[in-house]
């Protein structure tokens, strides 16, 4: 899979990449990630790639020539072209694994009051956010999108059976994990984990599974959750 990113700030990506799962996965040729500086791509003398809104209003808009032009110059045949943004469709395990299909994709991050809408309306297949909160630019949305995409691409993880079991994948949160010691300050592992039935186990951890999904996660920290 090859993931294009265009940013202002490819700087900013260097730990994630290049450590662990993502860093092993470009290693081994799962993935071919690059990153673009969407100043190289601008054709103002002073390299401007913002400018004032039209109609008034604080901050400032990036302009549509760098971006476009940046992506004409990457685009690939059936490649999808992204925007991170807080008002994309929010970001889910289905629509991730759907995305780490793609041969390829462009992650477009904005920064300052966001882009010129001409690139939303006429350059972008999808709109993508993490959340309903704003960050101040694209650039750790894009690192969240292709951490979790990279993770989903076949042979990334090693261990194939880890992702059939997560959280989301199955439409269920995933059962309590634990490990050494079996008692911890008093605090015990479930007896059921350490009996060695395996079918037991198994059924136990379903049914943990279940009653965790049937809690609604409520949205303020302080609430409670719905069912026990
Ligand atoms: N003025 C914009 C608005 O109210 O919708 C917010 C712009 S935000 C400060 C700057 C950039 O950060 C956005 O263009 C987007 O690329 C990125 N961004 C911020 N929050 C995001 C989120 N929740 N998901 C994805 N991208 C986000």
């Amino acid at each position: 899979m090859r993931i294009d990113i265009i940013t202002l700030f490819p700087e900013i990506f260097k730990g994630v990449f290049e450590e662990s799962i993502i860093k092993n996965a470009c290693k081994k040729g799962y993935v071919d990630i690059k990153l673009y500086n969407l100043r190289d791509y601008t054709n103002d003398k002073h390299r401007k790639v913002d400018d004032r809104p039209f109609g008034g209003g604080a901050g400032m808009v990036l302009k549509p020539q760098p971006i476009f032009d940046a992506v004409n110059d990457l685009k690939s045949d059936g490649c999808k072209v992204i925007l991170l943004s807080p008002q994309g469709k929010k970001m889910t395990q289905n629509s991730v694994s759907e995305l780490s299909k793609y041969k390829h994709i462009i992650l477009i991050c904005g920064r300052y009051e966001g882009v010129d809408e001409r690139i939303r309306k006429y350059l972008i297949d999808f709109e993508i956010s993490v959340g309903d909160y704003v960050l101040t630019g694209g650039e750790i949305p894009a690192m969240v999108l292709v951490d979790s995409i990279v993770r989903l691409i076949p042979g990334v993880l090693g261990n194939e059976e880890s992702v059939e079991h997560e959280t989301f994948s199955n439409g269920y949160i995933e059962y309590p994990q634990y490990t050494r010691p079996v008692d911890f300050r008093d605090m015990k592992v479930p007896k059921i984990l350490t009996s060695g039935n395996h079918k037991k186990i198994d059924d136990w951890r379903k049914k943990q599974s279940f009653k965790k999904t049937q809690k609604n996660r409520p949205e303020f920290l302080n609430e409670k959750e719905g069912v026990d």
